[in-house]
């Protein structure tokens, strides 16, 4: 006889850990998460978690904040360490997108996120080693900084497996298994079968071609996001808060050490598809040198810095650069994938969302964003990273 799940989660990164606790919390504890490598070996693994609170849609918005204070509180929620660190975070942009910024900043007001308008020279009194050239206004965000999401995917890992939900790593889905119109169970690389009548893509980078187990397609690329360690030169001073440069197209944000994490805000990462199995290569000097002048431009004290490593990273990207949340034509099937970039900070309230999706057919906060029916109209289909920031 076959084993049975009241939901099987495919994948074990953040996404699917936060969903497995959120559903075990609501009383469905017969979850079987199934991971092929082992817990946040994907891009969960690879991130580098930064936490930003600016977003041009209330619901994404409704979605970071609530995210927030859960990684502001983890330990008495969840249990295990969020890695939270509050450092700030600043968001520059240039003339031409400072409209858009006030517009994300009305929906950040109207959300209660804490947030301020600064010139640049207001913002040099926070951050004085920017460089002001290029930008029209920035954002504070006070509360923002960066987490720790290898860390945050085993603290909902723990506390689901305590409430009774099976984490089984080594274990590949090769297959799902469909009834008519409904999914009713999932076979294993070991060539198990699983009884199921949920079963819930989790799959990350990884995700159009677990749905293609199904026959079923995803608008989803994945895209190459190299990411670059910098040493910080001795002359750099105190360590510096998460910078954002949308107008200039890079980011820093500390990391211990004396270390900077570094890459591109430059939106080309759907020009550039990657096999995921490529996740943690190495990355070539000639594009680091190109990144780090960039980051050098917005942060000119770092140009002394010593470089020491680079990797490959990837987004799941779909068309608009929001994540797909919803159950998908075959019954019983469910997608939380296509987290474009944002899938660490939005982890907590992904996972509260889907759980409540799939218990009760309802959500708290407005999930039209996030349905995959929303591609069939022209306007989800042309976004962009920064368009995620404002609109
Ligand atoms: C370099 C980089 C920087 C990032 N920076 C940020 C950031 O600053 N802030 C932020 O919020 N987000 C950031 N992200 C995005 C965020 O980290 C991801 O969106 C999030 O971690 C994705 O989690 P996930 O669980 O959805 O997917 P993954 O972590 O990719 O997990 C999917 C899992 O599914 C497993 N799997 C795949 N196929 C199967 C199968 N057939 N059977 C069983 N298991 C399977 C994989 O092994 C994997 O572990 C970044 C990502 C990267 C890579």
């Amino acid at each position: 006889m076959n084993r049975t799940a009241e939901v099987v989660i495919i994948g074990g990164g953040v996404t699917g850990a936060s969903l497995a606790y959120h559903l075990a919390r609501r009383g469905v504890t017969h979850v079987v998460v199934l991971e092929k490598k082992f817990l946040a070996s994907g891009g969960t693994g690879r991130s580098i978690g930064i936490i930003r609170q600016l977003y041009p849609t209330q619901e994404a918005s409704q979605m970071v904040f609530r995210s927030l204070r859960v990684f502001q509180s983890f330990r008495e929620r969840v249990g295990g360490d969020s890695g939270y660190v509050g450092c700030g975070a600043l968001i520059g942009v240039s003339e031409h997108m400072l409209p858009a910024l006030k517009h994300s900043m009305e929906v950040q007001k109207a959300t209660g996120i804490r947030a301020e308008l600064l010139s640049p020279n207001e913002a040099l009194s926070i951050e004085p080693r920017i460089n002001p050239q290029g930008l029209a206004g920035l954002v504070y965000e006070p509360e923002s900084g960066y987490g720790d999401p290898s860390g945050v995917t085993m603290g909902y890992a723990r506390a689901a497996r305590d409430l009774g939900v099976a984490i089984e790593q080594g274990v590949e889905v090769t297959g799902i298994r469909l009834s008519g119109d409904r999914v009713v169970g999932v076979t294993t690389a070991s060539g198990e079968a699983l009884d199921a009548p949920v079963v819930v893509n989790a799959a990350g980078l990884w995700a159009a071609i677990v749905a293609r187990l199904a026959r079923a397609e995803l608008p989803i690329v994945v895209g190459r996001h190299p990411v670059f360690v910098v040493k910080r030169p001795a002359a750099f001073g105190p360590s510096h808060l998460v910078y954002l440069d949308l107008a200039g197209g890079s980011y820093v944000r500390p990391e211990t050490g004396d270390l900077t994490l570094t890459g591109s805000l430059t939106e080309d990462e759907t020009r550039h598809p990657m096999d995921p199995e490529l996740l943690g290569s190495e990355v070539g000097f000639e594009e680091a040198a190109v990144a780090l002048e960039r980051t050098s431009q917005a942060l000119p004290s770092l140009a002394d810095g010593e470089y020491q490593d680079g990797y490959a990273g990837a987004f799941d990207i779909t068309p608009d650069w929001m994540p797909i949340l919803d159950e998908s034509p075959i019954r019983g099937l469910y997608i939380a994938a296509g987290m474009s970039g944002h899938g660490f900070k939005l982890a907590p309230a992904v996972g509260e969302l889907m759980a409540e999706l799939i218990t009760e057919g309802r959500t708290t906060i407005n999930r039209a964003p996030f349905r995959l029916d929303r591609f069939a109209e022209t306007r989800a289909r042309g976004g962009s990273f920064v368009s995620s920031y404002l609109g």
